[in-house]
């Protein structure tokens, strides 16, 4: 998609600001670096940030690390104590992580002129660093405010020998010897996931997976992940469903980075067994016009999530102009206005309690739907993310390389 189509959501000076930045940076070599093509927010990003980034001149690439089985083990186990949960990480597993991910050092462009390690998995390629012009930044996509104290520990040298650091939120930043940058993520507009949708093309999704249009749909889309909490929707939905009629869809996947998906998904179906109107979709990772059609066929949309890096999936429901019912943690906290553009929720009574408020109440629930949108619009899109994370990367480069941005900016202009 070509960045003029934008300009009829953002409009021509957001545009204009993007290319006269993009100046700047022409040349210039960034290598992504993480560790799945597809599944989870992370990869959603850099799907539609990457070629942009090229559009403009910048010569962006995207690699993906490969590792054994117990590699991903672990680094769910550490994804997880980032997030504050309990899982332990012991030396031997901290060890084995470290060498499946050096294991990828030949994946790092050795000409590129930033690389940017995007969570924990390709962190400890920092290694690979060597004097010279090349920078590295990390970029963190988890919540780490509630960090278990003991496995930051073991990340934070690697951190601190990278460039820079960027985080979703300032609640995440770390006391860092480094510069860290505030980035929250976006949602691209014109994508499959979130572009308009015809209502034929939206009937038929439904039809394709038995969802009756004519009754209200409260929907929760996400990897099946315990933190997520998709047991935790289904008791909410049973509670509401005394009250009001509704149907419940569970749409999820799993990523190439989480191994414990199929075991989430398992205790999902046991729960939901019995109820026709629980619909548990287990999707394929290219369904992005499916979800879409989903998010827009939706009456209310949940996202019970216990922990949460931003969300990318509450963003994608109110930028369709859906009120949203979020887990009151990390990033959902800042998408979600009480009261304005969706309710925050704790517990599985509360969520209930919501839900019902929302399906009865569908002028309320357009009400915020149409907050929602706006409240994307200005914060969360593509456009605005680019412009970021290009003066970031001005920023980051220029410390040390204004030759450089000279050779390759300046004199090509
Ligand atoms: N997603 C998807 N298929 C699925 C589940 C999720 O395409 O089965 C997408 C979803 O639409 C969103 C992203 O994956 O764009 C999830 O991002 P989010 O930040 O909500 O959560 P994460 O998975 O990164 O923890």
């Amino acid at each position: 998609m070509h960045l003029e189509a934008y300009e009829s959501v953002v409009g021509s000076e957001e545009i204009a600001e993007i290319r006269a930045l993009a100046r700047h940076l022409r040349g210039l070599k960034v290598q992504h670096i993480n560790s799945t093509r597809v599944g989870g927010g992370v990869a959603e990003i850099l799907a539609r940030l990457t070629p942009m980034m090229n559009e403009l001149g910048i010569e962006a690439q995207w690699s993906v690390m490969t590792a054994k089985p117990a590699f991903f083990e672990v680094t769910k186990a550490i994804h997880n104590a980032l997030h504050g949960a309990t899982d332990l990480v012991t030396d031997s597993m901290f060890r084995l992580y470290s060498a499946e991910a050096m294991a990828n050092r030949d994946l790092v462009d050795k000409e590129a002129d930033l690389v940017v390690l995007h969570d924990p998995q390709p962190l400890p390629l920092i290694r690979t660093q060597r004097r010279g012009r090349r920078r590295t930044i990390w970029r963190c996509h988890i919540d780490l405010s509630l960090a278990q104290i003991g496995v930051w520990g073991l990340l934070r040298p690697m951190v601190e020998r990278c460039d820079a650091a960027v985080f979703h939120l300032v609640d995440y930043a770390k006391e860092l010897l480094i510069p860290q940058f505030i980035i929250p993520p976006a949602i691209d507009p014109l994508s499959d996931k979130n572009r308009d949708l015809s209502s034929e093309e939206i009937r038929k999704v439904l039809g394709r997976f038995s969802i009756d249009p004519s009754r209200p749909i409260v929907l929760q889309v996400s990897r099946f992940d315990f933190l997520k909490d998709p047991l935790g929707v289904i008791d909410a939905y049973k509670i509401a469903k005394k009250s009001v009629d509704c149907q419940l869809v569970l749409a999820g996947g799993s990523a190439a980075d989480d191994p414990e998906g199929e075991k989430v998904l398992q205790l999902v179906l046991e729960r939901a067994q019995g109820d026709q109107d629980i619909h548990v979709l287990n999707l394929s990772p290219d369904s992005h016009v499916e979800i879409n059609a989903l998010q827009r066929a939706a009456s209310v949309v949940v996202q019970k999530s216990l922990r949460e890096g931003f969300g990318l999936v509450v963003t994608e429901a109110m930028w369709k102009g859906k009120s949203v019912i979020g887990g009151a943690v990390g990033g959902i906290r800042n998408q979600i206005i009480q009261g304005v553009t969706g309710f925050l929720v704790n517990t599985v009574e509360g969520t209930a309690f919501r839900i019902k408020e929302l399906v009865a109440n569908p002028d309320l629930a357009q009400r915020f739907g149409e907050a929602g949108r706006e409240y994307v619009r200005t914060n969360f899109l593509l456009t605005q993310y680019l412009k970021s994370w290009m003066v970031l990367i001005l920023s980051v480069v220029q410390r040390q390389t204004r030759g450089v941005l000279e050779l390759r900016g300046e004199k090509r202009r």
